[in-house]
């Protein structure tokens, strides 16, 4: 953003009402002079770190998350930099205030908190002028669209637009984590109704009270949404986040190949999940090709993390089949065997020849894994038997409880290192406080995409690619694991520390524009220097000099 440029003759309060504009009593004598701002301001003149100051005092007397949330989004909308800097300086503590697990009560408030359009609302009633409603967005070089229909709002259900929470939260941990400039992030709400019918008897619902979409006029608005993205901003990027798992799967493969989209929910949980795995590997031993894996939950994320494991199996010598057959979920209705003949498309690959196997605990037992993964959305499904079962049989048990937000974990931090004493190699969706056990005190990682997908995002914009191939998070995944220190697995956690999030994100992005490269995804040249040039494009939210 050039300020000459943005300002366009703004003067007064038009500055002060644009938060890309805004420095609040930050503005200088001589700008407060030259733009029209005298008067309209208190006469002392603050830095920004006096501001952070005073965000941060006024956020921790707030008396709960919620109250949190609606005090940072409030001051998103008046000076996005100074929430950035806040936001940025204070990783661990403001991730989950603006991200999972606040973030998912917010949506469930979200018709109570909405204040300000923070992204573009389009309805199926808006058939046919799609393309005018992207046209009403404030900016025009717009490269990275996070768009939901709200159908899978973490693991919360239906939240119809109230889900509109989600693109913006996932937005600013773009700007923040990987710094895609605020001004080419845009959040999309596709309003095709809702089958929460709680929502629909409240009169306060802000979305369409009406049934849900389905078929082909779903397909037909989508469509066109795409086209107009496509037309309106053609250097963006679409990805798709918590839609129900058939229009999830669906889109993906109607779109991947045509335009520059991904589905955050299966790929990006996948490049988390599998990074985590090889970091595990240097706690556990072996090699990711003699492991077996156990999913509770075959929805978009278990069968997006089993399709990457499998390419990661494949890239080790396994053959397709084998690395399939090292894949076992669980679903609802207990293994997914190829007895069954309930099965959705999406975990047909991972049907095996099996007895079927009606609860997760007999699973356990017959399957022996080396790693429990859920991502079923069912809290407290990893009970005590079946995490006792893992530690039987592994010394060192994996438990990834990756469901979001904190409510839906299938188990807690607390309760896997006790069940296990101590020895689980812990992840969770959300974060989990540190636990202490006998004097030891075990600090688990986050397992949520939000470490891939900035860094992905920010590879693909920074070297124009066309497409977002699932190679991408494969090297997105082997990146990240490399940035797991010594130390952090020292204190049990198989991520890197979240206050390194821009590093592990610049370097992510580095590793995913060398793929676009190699396979010819772009027509840019390839820079001299791709990581200086992957470091210059990052947003950094100081306070320019407009006079
Ligand atoms: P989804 O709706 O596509 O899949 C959910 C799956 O869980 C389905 O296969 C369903 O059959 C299964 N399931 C439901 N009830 C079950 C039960 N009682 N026992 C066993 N399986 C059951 O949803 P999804 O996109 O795969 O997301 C699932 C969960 O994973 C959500 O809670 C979401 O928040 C979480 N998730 C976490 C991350 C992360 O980064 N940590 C990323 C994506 C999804």
């Amino acid at each position: 953003m050039t300020i000459q440029n943005e300002l366009k003759g703004k003067r007064g309060v038009a500055i002060l009402h644009d938060p890309l504009l805004n420095k609040g009593t930050s503005f200088t004598e001589t700008e407060r002079d030259a733009l029209g701002l005298r008067g309209l301001l208190p006469p002392k003149i603050t830095s920004q770190a006096q501001q952070v100051e005073k965000i941060l005092s006024n956020i921790r007397r707030k008396a709960t998350d919620l109250d949190k949330y609606t005090y940072l989004v409030s001051l998103q909308e008046r000076n996005a930099a100074l929430f950035y800097r806040v936001v940025m300086d204070n990783l661990s503590e403001m991730m989950p205030i603006i991200y999972t697990p606040t973030v998912g009560q917010a949506c469930q408030k979200y018709a109570l908190i909405f204040r300000r359009p923070q992204g573009l609302f389009i309805s199926s009633n808006d058939r046919g002028r799609i393309k005018e409603l992207l046209g009403n967005w404030p900016h025009t070089d717009v490269r990275m669209i996070v768009v939901t229909d709200g159908e899978r709002i973490l693991g919360l259900g239906d939240l119809g637009s109230c889900g509109m929470g989600i693109p913006v939260g996932k937005l600013s941990l773009y700007t923040a984590c990987a710094g895609l400039p605020p001004e080419q992030c845009l959040p999309v709400m596709l309003d095709v109704g809702t089958n929460n019918q709680a929502l629909r008897d409240d009169p306060l619902y802000i979305g369409l009270a009406q049934e849900r979409l389905r078929g082909p006029a779903y397909d037909e608005l989508v469509e066109e949404f795409v086209t107009a993205v496509h037309e309106i901003f053609p250097k963006a990027c679409i990805q798709f986040e918590d839609f129900g798992n058939t229009n999830a799967f669906r889109m993906l493969r109607k779109y991947r190949d045509r335009v520059c989209t991904f589905n955050d929910d299966i790929q990006g949980t996948a490049g988390v999940v599998l990074s985590g795995l090889y970091s595990s590997l240097r706690l556990t031993g072996g090699k990711l090709a003699d492991k077996t894996f156990l999913f509770l939950g075959a929805g978009e994320a278990g069968v997006g993390i089993c399709n990457l494991i499998v390419q990661a199996l494949v890239a080790e010598g396994v053959s397709e089949a084998a690395a399939r057959a090292q894949c076992w979920l669980v679903d609802s209705h207990g293994l997914v065997t190829k007895s069954r003949t309930d099965l959705a498309e999406h975990k047909l690959p991972y049907a095996h020849d099996h007895a079927p196997m009606p609860d997760l605990l007999a699973a356990v037992e017959a399957i022996k894994p080396w790693a429990l993964i859920g991502v079923s959305g069912q809290a407290a499904s990893f009970t005590e038997p079946v995490v006792k079962a893992m530690a039987r049989v592994n010394a060192r048990p994996l438990v990834f409880a990756l469901s979001n937000p904190t409510s839906k974990a299938e188990c807690t931090a607390e309760e896997a290192y006790t069940w296990t004493e101590g020895r689980a190699i812990f992840a969770s969706g959300s974060p989990f406080a540190p636990v202490t056990l006998n004097g030891t005190t075990h600090v688990s990682g986050q397992g949520n995409n939000s470490y891939i997908f900035p860094g992905v995002g920010l590879g693909v914009l920074a070297s124009e690619s066309t497409r977002v191939t699932d190679e991408m998070f494969f090297v997105a995944a082997k990146t990240l694991a490399s940035l797991v220190t010594e130390e952090d697995l020292a204190m049990g956690r198989v991520y890197p520390d979240l206050q390194r999030i821009r590093e592990v994100s610049a370097k992510i992005a580095v590793a995913v524009a060398e793929v676009v490269f190699a396979r010819k995804l772009t027509s840019m040249p390839h820079p001299a220097d791709i990581a200086s040039y992957v470091l210059a494009q990052m947003y950094q939210p100081e306070y320019e000099q407009y006079v």
